[in-house]
């Protein structure tokens, strides 16, 4: 498979040498863009398979970068934040990036989202919008017949754990926030809704467990789930 095109929008050129030296040495290319501004040119003259996007910006939020840029693109977009960026990484998920970082964060850490986003690429890219199923190692979702089955056994989920699951499933390999996630289940967001989430979600990782592989549904603390591609 060819190595991904990234393109790094990042204001500390120290940071950016460092993210653009590991990516030469595992033979990504790569554009580079100090500014939104920049990022937003690039990225419509370049097209890249990624953006790797810093969410403090000299000229303009991290979540107006992602928002124009998802006026005409789906590409996927990793944001990197600082620990005190936390809110302003939640709003760059719900402005519709797929993935996160926070600094300061390993080279091993940057090498395995790439790889995760390239398998969900090439995921998305063979599976046909079309597809009234979805399968995800032992899982297999059935949306004509409303059924999920675990290693051929059907799974009993309430209607709102399948709506969840379902969700997760659409989304594979995304970070989906807990207001994402509550707004398409309850059409609101509201602090119960969350805690009902947490509750919903538990059990239906409970009744996932049987597959003995990794956890399929990852929690992260104070932003959300996400589906892996197994
Ligand atoms: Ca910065």
């Amino acid at each position: 498979m060819n190595k991904l095109f990234v393109l790094v929008v990042e204001d500390d050129k120290s940071v950016r040498n460092l993210i653009v030296t590991t990516l030469r040495t595992h033979g990504y290319r790569y554009a580079e863009a100090p500014t939104g501004e920049a990022a937003i040119v690039q990225a419509s003259s370049h097209n890249p398979d990624v953006i790797l996007l810093d969410l403090g910006l000299p000229d303009m939020e991290g979540a107006e970068v992602i928002r124009r840029v998802r006026g005409w693109s789906n590409m996927p977009i990793i944001v990197i934040s600082a620990r005190s960026e936390d809110a302003d990484k939640i709003a760059a998920l719900d402005a519709g990036a797929d993935d996160y970082l926070t600094k300061p964060f390993s080279v091993d850490e940057l090498m395995a989202r790439l790889r995760a986003t390239q398998r969900r690429l090439a995921y998305t890219v063979s599976s046909a919008p079309a597809d009234s199923s979805f399968v995800n190692g032992a899982l297999r979702v059935d949306y004509a017949a409303n059924t999920a089955t675990l290693g051929g056994e059907e799974l009993h989920l309430t209607p709102i754990e399948y709506k969840l699951l379902c969700l997760l499933c659409q989304n594979v390999g995304k970070v989906l926030t807990h207001t994402y996630i509550t707004q398409k289940i309850w059409g609101k967001s509201m602090e119960s809704d969350i805690a009902s989430l947490r509750v919903y979600m538990a059990t239906l990782r409970r009744k996932l467990e049987g597959a003995g592989d990794a956890q399929v549904i990852q929690t992260h603390i104070g932003v959300g789930y996400r589906m892996v591609k197994l």
